[in-house]
């Protein structure tokens, strides 16, 4: 399988838990990509090295690529890689992403309660 995990939000909610399931997936000839909308990919890889998750490829979303494909930029990655399972924080990103690519969004309490103060409700 492929596995694409988002950087932000995801592995560092919980880096521990992203490092050993990485290393596990790789360690059972598993590909893990890192997919993330950081456009700097030295600053990413450095964070990934930090946090100790390994993986086969990184890929940062350029501003070109920012301005034309904005948040269905990841589905087009999704695509392009087979990627079989995505592990991504960002409901409106993963909107985008295809039937192929099975998704897992780690829920975050806040989301809607944000929503809902900056309307006032
Ligand atoms: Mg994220």
């Amino acid at each position: 399988m492929v596995i694409g995990l988002d950087l932000d939000d995801t592995i560092t909610r919980h880096p521990a838990f992203f490092a050993c399931i990485a290393t596990a997936l790789r360690a059972a000839g598993h590909r893990v990509v890192v997919i993330t909308h950081r456009a700097d990919p030295s600053d990413a890889r450095r964070t990934l090295e930090t946090l100790g998750v390994p993986h086969d490829g990184l890929h940062c979303q350029s501003r070109a690529d920012r301005d034309r494909h904005g948040l269905a930029w990841k589905a087009l990655v999704c695509r392009e890689l087979g990627v079989d399972v995505m592990f991504e924080d960002c409901p409106e990103t993963v909107r985008h992403i295809g039937p192929g690519t099975v998704c897992f969004v780690p829920f975050d309490p806040d989301w809607h309660r944000l929503e809902a103060r900056s309307t006032g409700d």
